[in-house]
């Protein structure tokens, strides 16, 4: 069997919202599709691949250097042994050669659209919804039903208020969401204060609301804010300052006695690893949030799990960024311990199947083979309106 083609494309997840670090007026996402000789049901296997929001469409990085290595790849490089499969991983080296360590820039993020797009190739060449292929190879078998998710929103926006803010938490609520998490930071402290209070007054208890920084604070104000948020007992402080600066972390750990959360801008093991090395995060409560997309794909994010595991860390810290049925998909097959969700936002490319409405927090996945983008009709109606 051998790869016939890999074609990319840009879409467009523009809105308006903002976070306190960026907006998302011009948010693109690179959309691949990988083509193979394998006939399932009559027709060629297509496995699709794209980013998580939140960086750009990679689309110079696929077009110059990743699909270009897979391309010129002799097939017996990258199949499985027994010749019937993709291997992920002979892949992912192919598309990494000549690669300097280290300097992960958003290569990672390009990589990763490929890696989603084989891994849905792989599943439905093997006739197995994605989340079953993982627990059977590499989680004994386990492989969960339904997974915790929480809704993401509260982001800044143009003539949004408080009562503004409420509406779409009840949304969320309402669509069976038991958790939400709104954005901080983009607002000064007693303005961000009061609109976590609105939320408070919904949700009534701390543990069902998180907050979300992206990464904008100083040690001072990230202290600043940890003093006022800790009597709320919120479920977790996201990304309070630069995710590569783990001294913060760790002086904030010292003091900030709730969970604090972060990962999802670290696009390597390395970076993971020196994550649980030097920022002082306790496993005891603390949230793992690195996305398998874009910190080069779940072939990375594997190597991610193991150094995880070598480190006396429970799976069920690790709640990936992200939002999307892929995510999903290796929160159910890999024991994790949950999955990120933007219900109003990033759409079609968040978000999951039409037939598994989240219930009680938890939503279920659909028993089709490969991530499920054919049992979401809005997405797979937009990836292939991209390569017709
Ligand atoms: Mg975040």
């Amino acid at each position: 069997m051998k790869i016939v083609d890999i074609v990319e494309r840009t879409a467009s997840i523009a809105s308006p919202i903002r976070n306190a670090y960026i907006d998302f007026r011009r948010m693109t996402v690179s959309v691949a599709a990988v083509v193979t000789d394998v006939v399932r049901d009559g027709k060629p296997v297509v496995g699709y691949g794209f980013n998580s929001n939140g960086r750009y469409a990679q689309g110079c990085l696929l077009r110059e250097r990743f699909i270009p290595r897979v391309r010129e790849a002799d097939p017996s490089t990258y199949m499985s042994e027994a010749g019937d499969n993709l291997d992920p991983f002979r892949l992912w080296d192919i598309m990494m050669a000549n690669e300097k360590p280290g300097g992960h820039g958003e290569r990672s993020v390009a990589v990763g659209v490929i890696d989603m797009a084989v891994w849905d190739a792989v599943a439905k060449i093997e006739r197995k919804p994605l989340y079953r292929l993982l627990a059977d190879r590499y989680n004994g078998g386990a492989a969960a039903s339904r997974v915790f998710v929480y809704a993401a929103g509260g982001y800044y926006y143009p003539g949004k208020g408080t009562r503004e803010l409420q509406d779409e938490m009840s949304r969320y609520l309402d669509a069976g969401y038991r958790t939400v998490k709104i954005k901080i930071g983009g607002a000064p402290l007693a303005e961000d204060l009061g609109r976590i209070e609105s939320v408070l007054s919904l949700v009534s208890d701390g543990d069902r609301l998180a907050v979300d920084a992206n990464g904008r604070f100083d040690l001072d104000t990230a202290v600043a804010y940890g003093d006022a948020l800790a009597p709320y007992g919120l479920r977790w402080y996201e990304e309070p300052g630069d995710p590569l600066d783990y001294q913060l972390h760790a002086d904030l750990a010292t003091r900030y006695p709730g969970p604090i959360a972060t990962g999802e801008n670290l696009f390597s093991m390395q970076d993971m690893r020196n994550l649980l090395r030097h920022a002082g995060l306790r496993r005891d409560r603390d949230i793992l949030q690195m996305d398998p997309v874009l910190s080069y794909g779940l072939v990375e994010y594997l190597r991610m799990l193991n150094v995880l595991d070598g480190t006396g860390w429970s799976r069920d810290r690790c709640i990936p960024h992200g939002g999307h049925q892929f995510a999903l998909n290796i929160a159910a097959g890999l024991g994790l311990g949950g999955n990120e969700s933007y219900p109003e936002m990033f759409a079609p490319f968040g978000g999951f199947s039409d037939d598994t409405p989240v219930e009680n927090g938890r939503v279920g996945l659909p028993e089709i083979p490969g991530v499920g983008f054919e049992a979401k009709s809005d997405l797979i109606d937009r990836i292939r309106s991209l390569f017709a």
